[in-house]
């Protein structure tokens, strides 16, 4: 079984209560299950046959997680219990008891899987759906673009893989790898940029892991945004930047630091502590469409922790936890400080 790879986080969180308050599903919900120590004792169930798939209850917990990685990032001993629980919804899918609208969701995926490149270069956008969806944010990034001096060719298009991924369906989720790099490939692409975290994670985690090689150089914007040495006219100020779950607990890039530093941004520590998560579950990448409900509890969790909820200045890396704050949280939110 694919979390036979995780036997460490089995055998350890099942006993360990230490990050529970990182459990942004557990907060919302008050619920034990929706914490790695329940999950990993649910799964060594399964391996004793305590447990099974059968169980809606277990398999819906599994699909309900965050996936922020802030247990994992801030566990003494690093055991990787998201790593677990993205395993355990491939023996899910494997097992053939992924729920009907996870199935649903993975075949809508599937079918989105194409792209279509647009002007000329070996510099390329990959302008991901989630961010295509924000006009502002389009505008923005393109605006930067500008200011560095390049005009990259824009690859609009559906899924890379990493939904299919973080839904179980591996084999779906490397065939869209594939297609993808040789995608790039073709169309001569040596350097490819990104706004979306999760894209970025895709590129530099899941491809490598999946044996798929890229053309190209991966970039976020705001790493190539400081590299292009942008000038800007003014300070940015004071905001609120939230850590990104992709960006600080999945691949330890410090771009976005580095940003805020680059624009002169006063950042003000948001919340009761930096440790937990609140990008309201963009880890889970489509956990807004399984569980609206749960999303908008976590929008408004984090709007709860807002000084000035109006007023503040909220910096977000990702257009999904913008979308989401901004919908169900009510809260001034911007895409990198300088947009
Ligand atoms: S990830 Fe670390 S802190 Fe969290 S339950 Fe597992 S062992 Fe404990």
């Amino acid at each position: 079984m694919n979390i036979d790879k995780y036997n460490e986080a089995i055998m350890n969180c099942r006993f360990c209560f230490m990050c529970r308050h990182l459990s942004a599903i557990g907060n919302v919900r008050f619920t034990e299950v929706d914490t790695p120590r329940i999950r990993a004792a649910m799964l060594y169930g399964l391996r004793t046959g305590t447990n099974s798939f059968d169980d809606e209850d277990f398999v819906d917990a599994l699909y309900r997680q965050d996936l922020s990685a802030c247990c994992v990032h801030h566990c003494v001993n690093h055991y990787d219990e998201n790593g677990l629980a993205l395993a355990a919804r491939a023996d899910v899918v494997e097992a053939g008891k992924a729920p009907e609208a996870v199935k649903k969701l993975a075949a809508k995926f599937v079918k989105s899987v194409g792209w279509k490149a647009e002007g000329t270069g070996d510099i390329a956008w990959f302008l991901d759906e989630t961010t295509a969806a924000d006009k502002a944010v389009v505008a923005a990034t393109k605006k930067l673009f500008a200011a560095a001096k390049v005009s990259p060719k824009v690859i609009p298009g559906g899924s890379i893989g990493k939904a299919l991924k973080v839904l179980g369906f591996l084999p779906e989720a490397k065939a869209a790898a594939e297609q993808f790099a040789a995608f790039l490939k073709a169309e001569g692409v040596k350097t490819l940029l990104v706004s979306n975290p999760a894209a970025a994670s895709a590129l530099k985690q899941d491809y490598p892991e999946f044996g798929v090689k890229l053309p190209c150089e991966v970039k976020c914007v705001a790493g190539f945004v400081v590299q292009s040495k942008v000038k800007f006219a003014k300070a940015a100020g004071e905001v609120y930047a939230l850590a990104d779950d992709f960006l600080r607990n999945y691949l330890g890039c410090g771009c976005m630091d580095k940003l805020l530093a680059a624009v002169k941004a006063v950042n003000k520590p948001f919340g009761t502590n930096d440790e937990e998560t609140y990008c309201c579950g963009e880890g889970a990448i489509v956990l807004d469409k399984l569980h609206p409900e749960l999303v908008k509890k976590l929008a408004e969790y984090v709007a709860a922790r807002a000084d000035d909820p109006k007023k503040d200045k909220i910096v977000v890396a990702s257009a999904y936890t913008k979308r989401v704050l901004v919908k169900y949280g009510k809260l001034n939110v911007r895409f990198l400080p300088v947009t």
